[in-house]
């Protein structure tokens, strides 16, 4: 008798993999989907349905037969809409031809970035609370992830002091992205500059996640990428699902220096061919005028975005003025529960699902984070409801002391 017998299906999964713990949010969303008539503040995407013209024009590559493969760097046309759109709008210039790789979303970027540079060892500085796939991308490349914590008092800015402090002989790259997820943290001019000082310093390489950037209220959104001599050193990484509501599209893509981009494109070549050729239409047509889209979703947000603030500000919950995305990141710390329990029993009492903040890395304990990709009236309602929570919550507190 053969002694695999005795293995199970699990015996087979990589050690790596095992080890990975699954996403906090998948955790919460399972059981969110399981319960009727929730307010969600809790998912990561726009309310909004894509722009029709740009559905159309997916719509019309359909119609006329347009279904096959594209290259895998993605449609020309596309790469030069890019090109023309980061020197427009970001102030910086990236050839078509050798310095851009359409992906299937930013997500495929992240990964491809981080595996065409990763050598088993290398230390990866990222900063938390941040979006959940960082880490687990590090680790499935066998490289170090190494984690600064941003802070509520530095409005969750990832600071050049605390970057310095991090980097050690094996430090190879730093992953950023502001505005952020999960904080809303945003970064001004001035901390770009410094951020890029010290990456020069040390000879480091940035990763910049650069997908809520056009979600930035306050302040100007200055890419590290556009710093002089820093275009050598970054790989740039934006796309189409938060800004121009296009999620289900899965479209994105990277830009860099052309041995880096020709390293991801490599890896890309083999694992996903090329990105789907109907969402490379569609984002062809949404770059044709990208702005006047943006634009009306984004002052939908922002409206939210003053709502939310002022409506903590009224309920005495601490909560910094995010900067941009849809996100908020409220402090519940004074009510005595741990960010899940707090989260799990809002659920379970109000029927309002928002994300525990231990989801984006362990220094979220004492937050939630909230999206506003909602409409006004949910969130109104969901406002409401936090008030109803948080008295009670109070008023248990005032007894048992
Ligand atoms: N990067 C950040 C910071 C995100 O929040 C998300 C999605 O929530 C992604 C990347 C993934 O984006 P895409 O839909 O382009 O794969």
């Amino acid at each position: 008798m053969s002694t695999d017998d005795s293995k199970s299906p699990r015996d087979f999964i990589s050690k790596t993999v095992i080890d990975c713990p699954p996403s906090g949010i998948r955790e919460f969303f399972d059981i969110v989907s399981t319960m009727p008539d929730i307010i969600s503040l809790g998912v990561g995407e726009p309310d909004f349905t894509t722009p029709w013209h740009i559905r159309e024009a997916s719509i019309q590559a359909l119609e006329h037969g347009i279904t096959g493969y594209t290259g895998n760097s993605g449609l020309p046309q596309l790469r030069k809409a890019v090109s023309g759109y980061l020197e427009s709008d970001y102030n910086v210039s990236y050839c078509p031809e050798e310095e851009i790789l359409i992906t299937v979303g930013v997500s495929e970027a992240l990964d491809l970035a981080v595996r065409a540079i990763v050598n088993p060892g290398d230390e990866i500085i990222y900063h938390e609370p941040c979006y959940v796939s960082y880490r687990p991308l590090i680790q499935f490349s066998h490289g170090v992830p190494v984690a600064i914590e941003t802070k509520e008092e530095d409005e969750f800015r990832m600071t050049a002091k605390d970057l310095e402090a991090a980097i050690t002989p094996k430090t190879k790259a730093v992953i950023m992205n502001f505005p952020n997820n999960p904080t809303g943290g945003s970064l001004r001019p001035q901390d770009v500059e410094e951020l890029a000082h010290v990456i020069k310093k040390h000879n480091l390489i940035v990763i910049t996640d650069e997908i809520y950037t056009e979600l930035t209220y306050d302040t100007m959104h200055v890419s590290i990428a556009a710093l002089e001599d820093m275009k050598d050193r970054t790989i740039f990484l934006h796309g189409f699902s938060k800004a121009l509501a296009m999620t289900g599209f899965r479209i994105g893509y990277a830009c860099g220096p052309k041995e880096l981009i020709h390293a991801m494109t490599k890896i890309h070549q083999y694992t996903m061919l090329c990105a789907p050729i109907l969402s490379q239409e569609a984002a062809i047509e949404a770059l044709k005028n990208p702005q006047e889209d943006i634009a009306e979703m984004k002052a939908a947000y922002h409206q939210r975005r003053n709502y939310f603030h002022s409506a903590m500000r009224d309920l005495d919950i601490p909560m910094f003025k995010p900067g941009g995305a849809f996100y908020a990141f409220p402090n519940i710390s004074q009510f005595g529960l741990s960010s899940r329990d707090f989260a799990f029993r809002f659920l379970e009492e109000q029927k309002v699902a928002l994300v525990p903040g231990t989801a984006f890395g362990a220094c979220g304990e004492g937050f939630v984070r909230c999206s506003y990709a909602t409409s006004l009236d949910d969130l109104k309602e969901a406002v409401k409801r936090l008030k109803e929570f948080t008295e009670g919550l109070k008023k248990s507190n005032a007894v048992a002391s």
